[in-house]
Parts: structure tokens; C-alpha cells; sequence
């Protein structure tokens, strides 16, 4: 391998440091704190010693860039985030940073220059753990952070996140500064920890994603007749319950069996009203997270979600009321920056399972204005949670194959 483990590691632990005080349960670092900005800081420095050009944009992301041989070319870039929930791991974000940086240092000790410049980023509060929203650098890039909103997100402080940016010179003017053209970056690779179990069920180090999965979500009320469990007789009820029940087996065997392979859907919350061991339920509230990564699928298995909702409410007399919270676009690996990662695991011959990803990732919005891949490192004890880890060498694995996949696309 031409990456350094020993670098990886080094750099992941170093940058660990910058948390605030957990008493030993993994580290925290929310925005604009002080261990934010002293790990701010200490990425800068690093990208500098590198021989990297360090800029920031409107709202703060930071980049280190490596000319190319062809300046006027737009770049390839390599990026994550550096800013994690509370009581996190230390890969979450970190890995992809420091992946990037590797990549760098690699081409610096075998004198390769490129044709297209390099970038490593840094894309600030990618983590909703402070102010309730996910990915607000990369949304910004993509241009589609909306300033207004900002306003409304507040942290436990009850300071709005929009507070905290004018606070740091940071106006709407800024945000929309930072918004990119199309086609401004060539391409965008992340590397990132995959957040559930498959790569560790298939006995393999990495990763190749081929879409970022997205969501749907209903939250649903069925009202049906609240009386007494004694004296109403079977034939004459409307429970609100019994009725849930139907919609939820209904949700399970759509997502199964009637939409596309990869879809998913949970009701994975239900409020029963009264609530009572005497009394027919009157009322009952469902939480449904439908998911998948293919567009028409999830669009497919929605359809049939509502109509659903209608065929039951008829048929028992309750009334079903439903209101779509959220209604996500999934998005797909540019077949180019998926076909480098391939040929680039193929040629450093490291074993890899390609696969989707069923979190969101910066990498979703950058795929706006670049062409994006992301490349995944296997992970124990899942993330978000101080017992998270990667074990050193499946990080220099994965940042083997982004190497190549870099000088790929760079050439
Ligand atoms: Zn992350």
C-alpha cells in the first residue's frame, strides 16, 4: 500500500483531542465551540504542511488545494465533516478528512502532480445535534440552504442558528457567496464509516456506494369511535386501533413484496387513545419512515401507502387523516466517479462489497454541483455512540482505493 496507516492513525487520534470534557465517553465537538474552532484550527495547519492552499467560503467551510497541472480545470474533491453528535466516535467525519489529506502527502512523497487540481474539504455542521439540521455547509454549496430557516433552528441555549453565524461574520450574503455552479467540481469523494452492519456480515473492509438512500414520512391519524369494551358488540365498533393495525401489516407487505428491492418501510410509533384496558380505542397515531434509494420506487410504494390509508378507513368506517412530513429525493453515485471507485478497488485488489447507503451524507448535496461517489470503511459498534470504531487498517484500505480512484479522475 502506498498510504500510510501509521499517518491515519496518528492524524484520527490527534484530532480526537479536540472535544470537550466527556469524563472518557468519546468525544464532543459541536459548532462554534472552542474545541471547534482549536480543531479548525489544527485541520488548517495540517492541510498547510501538506503544501496545501487553504481557503474558507461564505459559511466556513474549509479547503486545502493542490494545483493541478491544468489550474483552469475544476477540481477533484475529497471531503467529510469534522464536527460530531455528543459522546461520538472518533471516524465519523474525521476519516473522510483525513483520508483526503493522506491522499495528498502520498502524491507529495511520489512527486505526482495531476492534471486537475486537488481539494480536500471540510464541511461544517454536517451533525443536527446542535441546531436540528444536517449537512448546512454542503446544503450551502449546493444552494439550497434557506437563510429564513436559520432563524428558526435554535440550540438547548434557545441562540438561533442564525445568531450564531451573524455572530461569526456570517450574513446572508455569505451563504448565498457560497453556493457553487454546476459542474464547478469535477467530481466529490467521501469516505465515511458505514453507520450499519453489512460490511462487517460481509467480511469485508470497504465499501463502493452506489446511492444514498432517502426517506418519506407520514404521520398518520385514524379516528374511530372511543366506547366501552363491555357493551359494544363486536359488529358495531369503529377501533381506531384495530385499523392501525391493518395499515401497518399493510405498510410492511408493500415495502416487502410491492415496491422495489431495496425499499423499507417501519411504523415505528403508535399513540393509542384513551389508551385504556376498558375502553375501544377511539384514536390512534402513526409514525411511518418509508425509505429506499431508488426515486420511482419509494414515489411507487407511497401510492400505495395512501391508497392504503383510504381502502382501510372505508372498509372499517374511521377516519384516516394523513400529513407527509418529509419527502426526500434519493440520490444515485455518478456512474463515472462509481466506475473509478470500481476499477480503482479491482486494481489495488482490495476486497469490497458494493452497496447503498441508508444514511444521509454531505455527499448527497454535493452531488448538485459535482459528480459524486462515496467509499465506505467497515465499522464496529455502528456510530454515534463512543463505542464506534474502525480498525486502522480497514481506514488505510479504503484510503488505498481512494488514492486511486483520485488519480483516476484527476488525470
Ligand atoms: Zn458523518
Amino acid at each position: 500500500m502506498r498510504v500510510s496507516k501509521q499517518r491515519i492513525e496518528e492524524d484520527l487520534k490527534y484530532l480526537a483531542q479536540f472535544s470537550a470534557d466527556t469524563g472518557g465517553k468519546g468525544i464532543t465537538r459541536l459548532p462554534f465551540t472552542p474545541e471547534d474552532r482549536a480543531c479548525r484550527e489544527a485541520i488548517i495547519k495540517k492541510f498547510k504542511a501538506a503544501g496545501l492552499h487553504v481557503y474558507t467560503d461564505g459559511i466556513g467551510n474549509i479547503y486545502g488545494r493542490r494545483e493541478g497541472k491544468r489550474p483552469d480545470l475544476p477540481p477533484v474533491m475529497i471531503g467529510s465533516h469534522l464536527d460530531t453528535v455528543i459522546n461520538a466516535g472518533i471516524f465519523d467525519g474525521p476519516a473522510g478528512v483525513v483520508a483526503g489529506l493522506e491522499v495528498v502527502r502520498v502524491l507529495n512523497d511520489l512527486s505526482i502532480q495531476t492534471e486537475r487540481p486537488l481539494e480536500v474539504a471540510n464541511f461544517v455542521i454536517e451533525e443536527s445535534t446542535a441546531f436540528g439540521k444536517s449537512c448546512v455547509g454542503s446544503r450551502a454549496v449546493a444552494g439550497v440552504l434557506d437563510y429564513d430557516e436559520l432563524a428558526r433552528l435554535k440550540d438547548k441555549n434557545g441562540r438561533s442558528l442564525q445568531d450564531a453565524f451573524k455572530e461569526h461574520g456570517v450574513t446572508k450574503k455569505e451563504i448565498e457567496a457560497t453556493r457553487r455552479e454546476k459542474g464547478s467540481i469535477d467530481s466529490y469523494i467521501e469516505m465515511h464509516i458505514e453507520q450499519s452492519d453489512n460490511l462487517i456480515k460481509a467480511g469485508k473492509p470497504v465499501g463502493l456506494v452506489t446511492a444514498i438512500a432517502a426517506a418519506t414520512r407520514f404521520q398518520v391519524t385514524v379516528k374511530g369511535q372511543a366506547s366501552h369494551s363491555g357493551a359494544t358488540p363486536m359488529g358495531e365498533r369503529k377501533d381506531a386501533l384495530c385499523a392501525a393495525a391493518e395499515i401497518i401489516l399493510g405498510i410492511e407487505k408493500i415495502a416487502a413484496a410491492e415496491a422495489g428491492n431495496e425499499t423499507v418501510g417501519t411504523v415505528g410509533n403508535v399513540t393509542v387513545k384513551p389508551g385504556a384496558i376498558n375502553v375501544v380505542p377511539g384514536e390512534a397515531v402513526l409514525a411511518i419512515d418509508l425509505r429506499d434509494i431508488d426515486k420511482a420506487d419509494k414515489d411507487k410504494a407511497a401510492e400505495k401507502i395512501i391508497a392504503l390509508f383510504e381502502s382501510v378507513g372505508k372498509e372499517r368506517e374511521v377516519q384516516v387523516e394523513y400529513l407527509i412530513t418529509a419527502s426526500d429525493t434519493p440520490v444515485p453515485a455518478s456512474p463515472r466517479v462509481l466506475g473509478a471507485i470500481k476499477n480503482a478497488a479491482r486494481e489495488v485488489d482490495i476486497p469490497h462489497l458494493v452497496m447503498h447507503s441508508a444514511a444521509a451524507h454531505d455527499a448527497a448535496y454535493l452531488a448538485e454541483v459535482a459528480d459524486m461517489g462515496m467509499i465506505f470503511i467497515r465499522s464496529y459498534g455502528g456510530s454515534h455512540n463512543p463505542d464506534e470504531w474502525a480498525e486502522f487498517e480497514d481506514v488505510a484500505m479504503a484510503t488505498e482505493v481512494l488514492l486511486e480512484a483520485t488519480l483516476r479522475l484527476s488525470s
